[in-house]
């Protein structure tokens, strides 16, 4: 039986994948189960999994977590240290934490080597290098959860990465793929969440509908596959029934097409390198009739240039560019500052902020830090 970790499992992605360990009982055991809050949520994922251990990262709740599963097997803890400790261990691993807050657990998961699914997408665009040279180093198989990175995970040939023309990263352009810049100026946070194809924790729906989600995806594919960043595009399909396509020399295209359900990938990395049932309907390709795709306007959606940028830049810009991102989101979903400052306060913060390559990965977190501080600041500024 494969132990199984799931990091963020209160969250969207922890919710999938949870749903389909629960369905198949005898072929998983959980070893750990952790969250930041949400105390009920994770006690009723540990007793109904019947977790060896619930960790809850705000230590205040640890109490709480406590009581909630008394009499049962489960053991639990708290706080920061006690979650990046929980991480280390299992056959496989679900990093679902939202944010780089994911990173240190992340990166303890990896050291210990088994297999570490990234949903996670911010650690590898601040850190990327660093936990893959921690992958290297400890034998840990990294696999792809993110619906797109998955599906080109499942359309390259890693044998003969040279004979791969171009990845085309698809995006269904999120819930304000035609809006004006006028009228994003003025988007309330119930506009930015509302995401026309998938359901995801606010985080990302909002990163949907600034595109930053496809700039932080653009970076997490170049530090995933062997190609020059260059030939990665990005193509607006609004249907995200193809979840991403793989060129090769000789005028092939392999894509992945799936309905839009994250239990689709998920499926794929727990089984992998076998198959197994997700509870997901049948494609109806008829019933879908079409498949369009269009350029991306990063006029509209600057989030896309500055990924770019960052990307062609390297060093800590990344870092830079994801930690002021979450500053930014965090802000505009608490109402302090407007839709359209998200990207003009990551841009800002990348102006003000330019120090040397973090070696190691205190360093990558001291550049989040300065980041998040800088950010922070320029938000005070804000009057909405
Ligand atoms: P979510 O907000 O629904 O869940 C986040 C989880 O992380 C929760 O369990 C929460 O308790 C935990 N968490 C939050 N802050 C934490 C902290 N400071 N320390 C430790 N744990 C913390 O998020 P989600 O939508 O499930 O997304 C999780 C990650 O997966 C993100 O990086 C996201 O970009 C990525 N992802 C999500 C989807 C999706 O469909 N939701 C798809 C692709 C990739
Ligand atoms: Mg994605």
């Amino acid at each position: 039986m494969r132990t199984i970790t799931v990091l963020g499992a209160t969250g969207s992605v922890g919710a999938s994948t949870l749903d389909l360990i629960e369905r198949e009982p005898g072929r998983f055991r959980v070893r750990a189960l952790t969250a930041q809050q949400d105390v009920a949520k994770l006690a009723a994922a540990a007793r109904r999994t019947g977790a060896a251990w619930a960790v809850i990262g705000d230590e205040t709740r640890l109490p709480a977590l406590r009581e909630a599963l008394r009499g049962t097997n489960v053991d639990v803890a708290g706080g920061r240290e006690a979650l990046i400790d929980a991480a280390a261990g299992a056959d496989w691993t679900m990093a679902a934490i939202v944010g780089c807050a994911g990173l240190e657990p992340v990166m303890a998961a990896v050291r210990a080597g088994g297999t570490v699914v990234l949903a996670n997408k911010e650690p590898l665009v601040s850190a990327g290098e660093l936990i893959l040279a921690a992958a290297r180093d400890s034998g840990a198989t990294l696999l792809p959860a993110d619906s797109e990175h998955n599906a080109i995970f499942q359309c390259f040939d890693f044998a003969r990465p040279e004979r791969v023309r171009r990845i085309v990263l698809t995006g269904s352009g999120g819930p304000f793929r035609e809006w004006s810049t006028e009228r994003m100026r003025v988007a309330t946070p119930e506009q930015a969440v509302a995401h026309p194809n998938w359901s995801m924790g606010a985080k990302i729906s909002v990163d949907s509908a600034t595109m930053f989600n496809k700039g932080l995806e653009l970076i997490e594919a170049a530090r995933l596959f062997p190609v020059d960043p260059e030939r990665i595009e990005i193509v607006i399909h609004r249907q995200s029934v193809i979840h991403s396509l793989v060129e090769y020399v000789d005028g092939s295209l392999l894509a992945q097409l799936g309905p839009s359900d994250m239990r689709v990938p998920i499926a794929h990395t727990l089984a992998w390198p076998d198959r197994m049932a997700a509870p997901v309907p049948p494609l109806d390709l008829v019933a879908l009739g079409r498949l369009d795709f269009a350029a991306p306007d990063e006029g509209r959606f600057p989030a896309l240039r500055l990924a770019r940028d960052v990307l062609r830049a390297g060093g800590a810009r990344p870092a830079i560019l994801n930690a002021a991102n979450e500053v930014a989101v965090a802000a505009f979903l608490g109402r302090r500052i407007g839709f359209l400052e998200i990207a003009a306060i990551v841009a800002e913060t990348l102006d003000r902020f330019d120090p040397p390559a973090p070696g190691d990965l205190a360093a990558v977190l001291a550049v989040d830090a300065e980041a998040r501080a800088l950010a922070g600041e320029r938000v005070k500024d804000c009057v909405v």
